[in-house]
């Protein structure tokens, strides 16, 4: 007797594992593991017992893997749009990062959380940006998460340049670890916000850290960056940060949209993964990330929402679509890159850019069974062609009926399964008005009208 299964069935299943889609197939979950994939009808016959989930219309694609976000910003969307990003650091990042503590942590995870499970993530490579406080403040991501059963890379983004002590960030970055110690689904690395953020006793500490855990840094986001750390320096933040020993590591970079060749050849050597974030560098204007070139190094390029506050939606299936049409446009080449890149980047490509793809990123035999549902019984998805373009192009929320992290359903219905959304959204209103009243947010110079 075999141990007892679920099959989850679909018209597609496009794994990130094989070059096509697998026609009227089936994935087989087994504890928090696939155990079987490939055609219904064998694996009907085979497990004849299993509960069955989807259908002969749905299409099944891995969990997405969203490389790069801000929990931290989770209670403040729909601000300052008009901003280049050293600007709206200055008006929104900066006024809020003392003013947060652990339940707003906690609420803010839950809202972004939820929109990221309706549009098929299922791991969130984060960074918690905020001064440390009386109490540590990022435990309260790690709790929102194993409620929501959602993944988690997490990470505070550390800064000392706001005036904080080294002492109380490296107190966080504990608090944080022993939080992930704990959970079934998040793991720790650590945070810089920015290498100009920190001061050089400070980046030497999480260096050290690094070297164990891994870190999660922001690089090259915009040209300002790059020229004040080239003038400091003499070299580029991403040169320094390889001689300074950091991407000794597993290292995710997120943007890289300002590298030259020489910046490029430095995330090849030292396979550093980059989050390349499109919605957010076309809001605040940043620039174009060359994601083809990158690759072309073989450089492992994830895809992120980013914070709640420079995108501002938390929608991963739109940040695909836009990973693909910002190259098309920016190149004005129909085939800068495709759907199934696109996809590809969002699974097995975020997975290998965390090092996390030996469990994650692909459907196959042995690994976790993190995958999406998508309902084909949706007007949207009523004649599909092509599965890829169907998924990347067609699909939104709406049509994302499951989602399965480790094996059970934190999505069902299209909605999420574990908290009650209603009541995420009523408890972060006070919340929500306090940051903002605390933090002044809407009274900076920048934000008042002229
Ligand atoms: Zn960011």
């Amino acid at each position: 007797m075999s141990e007892t299964g679920t099959l989850v069935r679909g018209g597609h299943v496009l794994t990130s594992a094989q070059p096509d889609a697998i026609e009227n197939g089936a994935v087989r979950i087994v504890g928090e593991l696939i155990d079987a994939i490939g055609p219904w009808a064998d694996l009907r016959c085979r497990f004849p017992d299993d509960e069955v989930h989807g259908d002969r219309h749905s299409i099944i694609t891995p969990g997405f893997i969203n490389t790069h976000g801000h929990f931290s910003e989770g209670l403040f969307t729909g601000i300052a749009e008009d901003f280049t990003l050293v600007e709206w650091i200055e008006a929104v990042i900066n006024p809020t990062a003392p003013h947060h503590d652990q339940e707003k942590a906690y609420v803010g995870t839950l809202l972004a959380g939820i929109q990221m499970l309706r549009s098929g993530i299922t791991l969130a490579s984060d960074m918690f940006v905020c001064d440390p406080a009386d109490q540590p403040v990022t435990p309260g991501v790690v709790r929102a998460l194993d409620q929501l059963a959602l993944r988690g890379v997490v990470t505070f983004g550390a800064a000392d340049r706001r005036g904080a002590a080294v002492s109380a960030i490296l107190e966080e970055h504990a608090a944080l670890r022993e939080a992930c110690e704990s959970s079934r689904l998040s793991r720790f690395r650590v945070g810089i916000a920015l290498l100009g953020a920190q001061s050089e006793e400070l980046f030497q500490e999480s260096v050290m850290l690094a070297a164990d855990h891994g870190s999660h840094i922001h690089l090259h986001e915009v040209r300002e960056e790059v020229t004040a750390i080239r003038a400091a320096t003499g070299r580029s933040p991403i040169e320094q940060c390889a001689r300074l020993g950091l991407f000794d590591g597993p290292t995710i970079a997120a943007h890289c949209v300002w590298v030259d060749e020489n910046d490029r050849d430095i995330l090849a050597d030292y396979q550093v993964g980059v989050a390349h974030n499109p919605v957010s560098n076309m809001i605040l204007a940043s620039g174009v990330c060359p994601v083809p070139a990158l690759r072309k190094l073989g450089v492992n390029v994830g895809i992120g929402v980013d914070g709640p506050a420079s995108n501002d939606s938390q929608n991963m299936i739109e940040a695909i679509k836009m990973a693909v049409l910002l190259q098309r446009v920016d190149r004005m080449q129909a085939t800068a890159l495709s759907a199934r890149d696109a996809l590809a980047m969002a699974t097995i490509e975020g997975a290998r850019s965390l090092h996390v793809d030996s469990e994650l990123g692909s459907l196959e035999v042995g690994k976790q069974a993190d995958l999406v549902v998508f309902d084909g019984r949706s007007p949207t998805l009523a004649n599909i062609h092509d599965p890829y373009q169907a998924v990347v192009y067609c699909a939104g929320p709406r049509e994302v009926a499951e989602v399965w992290v480790a094996g059970s359903k934190s999505v069902a219905g299209g909605e999420v399964v574990h908290v009650d959304p209603a009541e995420v959204a009523e408890r972060s209103r006070p919340l929500a008005r306090e940051l903002a009243r605390r933090a002044h947010l809407g009274q900076h110079s920048l934000l008042a009208p002229s």
